[in-house]
């Protein structure tokens, strides 16, 4: 018979051992994710908010509205001129969103391209550093003055950026998050990569819900998914809107945890 010391030795030893073992496993397969989620987290990259015709576009309204319904959190991508043009409707619409949850995202000045001599420059492909630099503390700025907010994350117009880019945006070290990187080029930022499978949109502008969903199902064991989409697309088209709502509904029912570009760089 076990002498009653050495039981308890061994019991004790045998409950270390356990919680030994799921400390490792916990840090190994939660990093990421809310605790006992195997879900991936999903960040709504909605692009391009302008002030059109005086108001923010029907389609956002719908997208805000639904998003809201549903209680799930979007990001908005503002393109900076906005605020030079926008009243205080526009402006309140916006911190609205902000105050809701939503990440107000710096999604450049312009979004404007022009052709120099065969060769398409873009507002962040082409321009040299000095413009570069300009234009995104420009938004920078008018956000602040404008809207109370410190943009926090950055996606360029067309996702097009060369390493002047890079050299730019290290020297506004309020944003933090670069979304969509497409050259290899070094940064600061902390990146938040495209996985072009899944995404809101086949092509652009055209949300596809089967198509959404064999992407999801191929890389849902991916710490996050950013997915792309342009709200201002899916009003001219009814089915384009109603499958946007189909890969939402689909989306809670699989219960990934919405976030947002900054809100997930805070918790790593
Ligand atoms: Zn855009």
């Amino acid at each position: 018979m076990m002498l009653p010391e050495k039981k308890r030795m061994r019991s004790f030893f045998s409950i270390f051992f356990v919680v030994f073992i799921l400390l490792l496993n916990g840090c190994s397969t939660t990093k990421n994710r809310p605790a006992g989620s195997t879900r991936p987290m999903v960040i709504l990259k909605l692009d391009d908010l302008w002030f059109e015709d005086g108001l923010v576009h029907p389609g956002w309204i719908q997208v805000v509205d639904f998003l809201n319904s549903m209680k799930v959190k979007g990001t908005i991508g503002i393109v900076g001129n906005s605020l030079e043009e926008g009243d205080s409707t526009y402006f309140n619409w916006i911190k609205q969103r902000h105050e809701e949850g939503y990440e107000i995202w710096h999604h450049g000045f312009c979004h404007c391209r022009h052709q120099e001599e065969e060769v398409e420059i873009r507002e962040y492909r082409g321009e040299n550093l000095a413009a570069q630099t300009e234009s995104l503390l420009n938004t920078q700025q008018l956000a602040q003055e404008k809207l109370g907010i410190t943009l926090r994350s950055f996606g360029a117009p067309y996702n097009s950026t060369d390493q002047h880019t890079a050299s730019a945006l290290a020297e506004i070290p309020d944003l933090k998050v670069w979304m969509y990187k497409e050259t290899d080029c070094s940064t600061d930022k902390f990146l938040l990569p495209r996985i072009a499978e899944v995404n809101i949109e086949y092509p652009v502008h055209q949300p596809d819900f089967e198509q959404f969903k064999q992407g999801y199902e191929q890389f849902k064991n991916e710490p996050v998914l950013v997915i792309q989409g342009h709200p201002r697309s899916w009003v001219e088209d009814e089915s384009r809107f109603e499958a946007f709502k189909r890969i939402i509904l689909f989306l809670v029912e699989e219960k990934v945890t919405f976030v947002t570009p900054y809100g997930y760089y805070l918790r790593e």
